[in-house]
């Protein structure tokens, strides 16, 4: 039987975040279920990226509590490199080694970071490239691919780690407009997988569809949040409402 503490995949409480003077975030309190997606919008620097970048500790938190997958982030004793292989995360750009074929790029973590054979991680490699719909692209570099194949890469690449969450930072922001489709498709496909997923957007078309539950940012805080239909569909707070109607 499974504990009631396994079906909380990210547990937030408290957190604080300030670069010198700045506060930049004020006290979030999140819990994701597993499986759960949750996608995060709000206007430029309210705290989103930061928000993200804490849950995996790519920024340290001034204060707050960060559980991932039952591990405290937070305790001083974690074994942070440990804990954050698990946690898949894609960003704006498209941050694949350009130096390095779409296979090594798979492969190079898997291999230095979870020790797994050449054969293994290939495979493994080759069944997430399917998954994104690149196996054809294996052995190409970066550069030839397009912006939406390369964010598709990555995204694989993550999922070769086997992560317990995913991390998406404005995934499609760097894209030209015809190519934002198949990478909202592939996450899309991710999310009916089960995969739990946090995912700051501005589209708010894959917001609606695809998300469990919106939150709204503003001014380092979670201003409101609530089903897709009711955040984006039917804000409640002045704040919500103008960042929408700027918006859509
Ligand atoms: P968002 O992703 O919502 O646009 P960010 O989390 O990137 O917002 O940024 C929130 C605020 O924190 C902004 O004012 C930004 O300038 C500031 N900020 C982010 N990262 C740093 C940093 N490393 N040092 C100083 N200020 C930062
Ligand atoms: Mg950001």
């Amino acid at each position: 039987m499974s504990s009631p503490v396994a079906e909380v995949a990210v547990e937030i409480t408290g957190l604080k975040k300030s670069f010198g003077p700045l506060d930049v975030l004020k006290g979030i309190d999140v819990t994701v279920a597993r499986g759960e997606v949750v996608c995060i919008i709000g206007p430029s620097g309210s705290g989103k990226s930061t928000l993200l970048r804490c849950v995996n500790l790519l920024e340290e938190p001034t204060d707050g509590k960060i559980v991932v997958n039952g591990v405290e982030l937070t305790d001083p004793d974690c074994d942070i490199d440990a804990a954050r292989t698990r946690i898949g995360m894609v960003f704006q750009g498209f941050n694949l080694f350009s130096h390095l074929s779409v296979l090594n790029n798979l492969t190079v973590a898997q291999r230095k970071v979870l020790k797994r054979g050449e054969k293994e991680a290939q495979s493994i490699a080759l069944r997430n490239l399917e998954r994104v719909g690149l196996a054809e692209k294996v052995n190409a570099m970066p550069a030839q691919l397009s912006g939406g194949q390369q964010q598709r890469v990555a995204i694989a690449r993550a999922l070769s780690m086997d992560p317990s969450v995913m991390l998406f930072d404005e995934p499609t922001s760097a894209l030209d407009p015809e190519l934002v489709g198949d990478v909202l498709g592939v996450m899309r496909a991710l999310a009916d997988e089960g995969m739990t997923m946090l995912v700051v957007t501005h589209e708010m078309q894959f917001a609606r569809e695809v998300a469990d539950r919106v939150l709204f940012m503003d001014g380092g805080y979670v201003v409101e949040e609530g089903p897709a239909a009711q955040v984006i569909g039917d804000p409640q707070h002045e704040r919500t409402q103008s960042f929408l109607a700027r918006v859509l």
